[in-house]
């Protein structure tokens, strides 16, 4: 990849956050600009999380054929990747967690380097690599394919709605500072929930459970519990571990909407803590009902 694209995307929403702060400490922001800001991070936010993440790497549930194309449409407009790019690479992580080879790992590499260095340093060469190992039974799904080749219209589009919407100060909160605050949320996922927090389940990485992640990135952050039961539909595994995405499954699920949602068998989740608690290193068995494992994933890519 060039370099060029990927600095701009770190340093332009970063600039935008300077200025967005200089205008609100000025009164200078309207509620429009804050509206904006705060639905465009939500929305491709959940993009990634409902769309990217759990239904198109970890396929933990099937989603009516329009509410998958709004995903990938609100995936896409996050500004991180093509979908094929952003799960191969994903997949990648799950299969080499915080080993040799895994592309964000802060243990392996640093927590900068975990959190946003990695995109700079990866070529295209590098990408195309990954994309094609671990990408190719993404790119057998005609709509998945589409979205991915179409991706730059739909990041685009994600700034000219809220420009159409808002003109410049639109623009730089609903576009630039929402992209900021998406793309350091979903980038902390691979950097804090791999360094900060306990650990529910004995997993082969160092996956961690962030309270503050959690929140923030709609569930994504019980990352713990996502390395120990990949497929999973819900991240949050406790009644106080709020996960917004799992919430809306569930919400779907009830409205027809979604189906074929991936439960773990409550047995199976109370063994699994009982190894943890007595530190046993039990491996996941990759043929046990609903707990794939990251073996599992990485045979299946
Ligand atoms: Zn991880
Ligand atoms: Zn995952």
């Amino acid at each position: 990849m060039s370099k060029l694209p990927i600095l701009a995307l770190l340093i332009l929403p970063l600039l935008a956050v300077i200025l967005g702060g200089y205008l609100a400490f000025t009164g200078n922001v309207s509620t429009t600009d804050v509206v904006l800001c705060v639905v465009g991070v939500v929305l491709t936010e959940y993009g990634i999380t409902f769309g990217f993440h759990r239904f198109v790497v970890h396929k933990a549930f099937e989603p009516h054929p329009a509410l998958k194309a709004v995903a990938l449409a609100l995936g896409s407009m996050a500004w991180q990747g093509p979908v094929v790019n952003w799960a191969s690479t994903h997949t990648k992580h799950h299969a080499l967690s915080d080993k040799e080879g895994d592309v964000h790992s802060p243990t392996i590499s640093g927590f900068i380097f975990a959190h946003c260095e990695w995109l700079l340093e990866m070529s295209s060469d590098q990408m195309n690599e990954i994309r094609a190992k671990w990408g190719g039974r993404y790119l057998k799904d005609p709509m998945i394919a589409w979205f991915d080749k179409t991706f730059l219209w739909w990041a685009l589009a994600s700034l000219v709605i809220p420009f159409a919407i808002g003109g410049w100060s639109g623009l730089l909160w609903g576009g630039f500072i929402r992209i900021f605050f998406s793309s350091h949320i979903t980038w902390a996922v691979n950097s804090v929930c791999h360094y900060f927090g306990p650990r529910m389940f004995t997993t082969t990485d160092q996956s961690r459970n962030n309270a503050i992640v959690g929140i923030l990135a709609l569930g994504e952050g019980w990352h713990n519990n996502h390395h120990a039961f990949p497929t999973s539909a819900f991240h949050g595994l406790t009644p106080w571990q709020f996960d917004f995405t799992g919430l809306t499954i569930r919400i779907f699920e009830k409205l027809g909407l979604v189906k074929k949602v991936q439960r773990i068998p409550k047995e199976y989740l109370e063994r699994r803590r009982t190894e943890h608690i007595n530190s046993e290193i039990l491996p996941l068995q990759p043929g046990d009902e609903g707990a794939p494992t990251e073996a599992s994933e990485a045979k299946a890519a």
